[in-house]
């Protein structure tokens, strides 16, 4: 029996790169999936690409009322949460020396309080237990020039999940971080302004991993249904990177 038969999951950002490779594993094995972001005809892609077993419900993570309107469309549906992967995010490049209030706010609206009340929100739902899931980034452990908020920011996130693997552990709701290194998704190419200065970055990136290469959405997905299924029983509070080893030796 496939591993995540009976569940409900809500993945934010769904409709593209580590979302939309995390929706189609966990539809592969066996769960029903919502899916959010904030561009419809995105989400309609990805949902005719993942086919069956998903729910798209178009909305900002920085915005409270749409997340209401999304848990309450996965109410109506379904009446329960088993998974959250909070995984939209936002990165744009800033020093210090230049960065504005517009992008220190931005950048934390998306990628902190977008997860916080991503995952609050969910709570009423998650009623038999279950499983959170906070994409952080190895940034978390790293200092990478003009990624100071989003350094900051992804760093939050992974302490948050400390925190609420605690506070929700009697609830039987475990809660981890997941880390990507450099991984091959459209957050990479919207930090550059031509193809060329990104495939240059990537090509820094792989020279910089001792994997050689970028990870594919795919293997993050693996380690998303990892920390969905009960394969991750007795994993709690942990963060883990897939990186090709970018942030471990
Ligand atoms: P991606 O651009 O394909 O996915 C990000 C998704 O978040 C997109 O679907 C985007 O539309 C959505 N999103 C952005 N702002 C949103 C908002 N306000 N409301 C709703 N949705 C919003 O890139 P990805 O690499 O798949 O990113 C997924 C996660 O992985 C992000 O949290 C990112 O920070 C993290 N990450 C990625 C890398 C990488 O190299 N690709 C590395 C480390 C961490």
């Amino acid at each position: 029996m496939p591993n995540l038969e009976g569940k409900i999951a809500v993945i934010t950002g769904g409709s593209s790169g580590i979302g939309l490779a995390t929706a189609k594993r966990f539809v592969k094995e066996g769960a029903h999936v919502f899916i959010t972001g904030r561009r419809q005809s995105e989400l309609e892609s990805a949902k005719a690409e993942i086919g069956r077993g998903v729910t798209t419900v178009q909305g900002d993570v920085a915005s409270l009322d749409d997340l209401d309107r999304l848990y309450a469309t996965v109410k109506t549906e379904k009446g329960v949460v088993d998974i959250v992967v909070a995984n939209a995010g936002f990165v744009e490049h800033a020093k210090i020396f230049d960065l504005s209030e517009a992008h220190y706010d931005k950048t934390m609206d998306i990628n902190v309080k977008g997860v916080v009340f991503t995952v609050q929100k969910a709570l009423p739902l998650m009623t038999r237990g279950g499983s959170i899931i906070l994409v952080s980034s190895i940034v978390n452990v790293k200092g990478i020039p003009a990624h100071g908020i989003y350094t900051a920011a992804k760093a939050g996130v992974r302490a948050l999940a400390r925190v609420w693997a605690q506070e929700l552990k009697d609830k039987g709701i475990r809660v981890n971080t997941l880390s990507p290194g450099a991984t091959e998704t459209p957050i990479i190419r919207g930090q550059f302004n031509s193809d060329e200065a990104s495939d240059a970055a990537k090509k820094v990136f792989a020279s910089m991993t001792p994997l050689a290469r970028l990870g594919l959405p795919e293997e993050l997905a693996s380690g998303a249904y990892f920390l969905a299924s009960d394969e991750s029983s007795y994993v709690t509070g942990i963060d883990l990177p897939i990186d090709g080893g970018l942030a471990q030796v």
